[in-house]
């Protein structure tokens, strides 16, 4: 990170400039900022990445190098990617570190709420290589593990997840209904080895009644979690073979899920997480569609970009496709054991009524909503309505000069711009592209 030099007044009495300015300063409470990239070598390469894109979108001079992965770009204060701010008038270097001096601008229910933090972290991610399976502690859960084992769990706060695809997302998300698992049982012997017969007739004779197949299931996914490594390895190494050759032969290896199991395998050979795919819902959204991954909910990304909302938390409990910590009983006592169509797992947006532009993805949790805004081609000056709640601002299409009484002068406004908005701050929008905008913006609606 490059260092802002600090503000300066031009003038030769400086004592009394800088105090106007610092009492101008206090009137500044929207601003742009310069957002955290994290180059996770699962992120999609160079300018293939809509992250990348959106950072040489906001900054013209930013430089991306070709081979690197650009997988998060960070729009909040998380300590690990505080974003900066961008205007060097200003006396702080990082919104982290304003929102410190000035906890008023979060609104004073989420101020309150939230004990003075921004309670979301507000991401892009550009996936190129499957992220791990994983599931989220609820609040309690989160805060025995963080007692329990620190250095896995670094907090004690729950992590609900939204994410909204920007291009087609694939993804993992809560068990498959039972008769989809109970055909891969038949039609897959080296997964149905895994889970062993007790195991899988209990799945089939729970048929009927929520709660025995819940408990079955539970025990189906824990047999397959707990196989010894050797034994998991060889059939997995089987089933590749097997479907290779299949495939090689020009048949059909739907029924054995052949071509997610080939493209996960040559990603993470010979890991448990290659038959979870047996388990769980292949999700697939179309642009502006969204899942919700609440607590317990087992979910893996596999390709594409997305926005994703989250709470500010780092706890993750994984299931495999990783190199990480692996926490096989807490997991699987943890898991949502509900089974459950893909199609159901699409969380539904709504418009908003106060406003045709604004699609709400509002999520049962306080800690966060999502807004898609989009501006049509028709409309040249837009209103960003205030809300009573810090939020931050993404243009993911479109040109505008932005104007606010709150801010220090007008901030002119491209794909990747991000601006920080204070709570009951509002901001228009002079829109100069001629095909319209689209934004997303982060907030949080007690
Ligand atoms: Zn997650």
């Amino acid at each position: 990170m490059k260092k802002r030099p600090r503000r300066r007044s031009l003038s030769g009495d400086v004592s009394n400039v800088q105090s106007v300015d610092v009492a101008a300063m206090e009137e500044v409470r929207v601003f742009p900022l310069t957002c955290a990239v994290q180059n996770y070598a699962w992120g999609k390469i160079g300018l293939d990445s809509e992250v990348a894109k959106l950072v040489v979108g906001g900054d013209p001079v930013a430089v991306i190098e070709r081979d690197k992965p650009y997988a998060e770009l960070w729009m909040g204060a998380h300590p690990k990617g505080d974003a900066q701010i961008k205007d060097n008038r200003i006396a702080q270097t990082t919104l982290g570190q304003w929102i410190t001096h000035y906890p008023a601008c979060l609104g004073s229910k989420v101020k309150d709420a939230f004990q003075g933090q921004l309670p979301f972290l507000f991401k892009v991610l550009s996936v190129n290589t499957a992220l791990s399976i994983q599931a989220h502690p609820n609040k309690e859960l989160a805060a025995t593990l963080h007692a329990q084992f620190p250095e896995h769990y670094p907090d004690n706060n729950h992590k609900p997840e939204m994410a909204i695809a920007l291009t087609r997302f694939q993804g993992l998300c809560g068990f498959r209904p039972v008769d989809e698992i109970l055909g891969f049982l038949q039609a897959v012997p080296e997964f149905h080895a895994l889970v062993g017969r007790d195991a899988a007739e209990e799945l089939r004779s729970s048929v009927g009644d929520e709660v025995r197949t819940g408990r079955a299931l539970k025990k189906c996914f824990t047999k397959m979690m707990s196989c010894e490594k050797k034994v998991f390895v060889d059939e997995l190494n089987e089933l590749v073979k097997r479907v290779t050759q299949e495939g090689a032969a020009g048949k059909d290896t739907s029924s054995s899920n052949g071509d997610l199991l080939l493209r996960l395998h040559s990603q993470y050979p010979g890991d448990i997480g290659c038959f979870s795919i047996y388990f769980l819902n292949y999700v697939v959204l179309e642009p502006g569609q969204a899942m919700f991954l609440g607590a317990n909910e087992p979910h893996a990304y596999i390709y594409g970009d997305c926005i994703e909302c989250m709470a500010c938390s780092d706890n993750t409990v994984r299931a495999g496709l990783t190199r990480k910590y692996i926490d096989v009983n807490t997991l699987c006592e943890m898991l949502n054991y509900k089974p459950a169509s893909a199609s159901s797992k699409i969380f539904p947006c709504v418009p908003d009524p106060a406003d045709p532009c604004v699609t709400l993805y509002d999520p049962p949790v306080p800690d966060f909503t999502v807004m898609k805004i989009q501006v049509p081609a028709s409309v040249k000056d837009y209103t960003v309505a205030s809300v009573d709640s810090a939020s931050i601002l993404l243009v993911i299409e479109g040109d505008a000069m932005a104007t606010s009484a709150a801010a220090f002068s007008d901030v002119t406004l491209t794909r990747g711009s991000v601006l920080f908005v204070s709570a009951n701050e509002s901001v228009s929008l002079q829109v100069t592209s001629q095909s319209g905008m689209t934004l997303f913006r982060a907030c949080s609606l007690l």
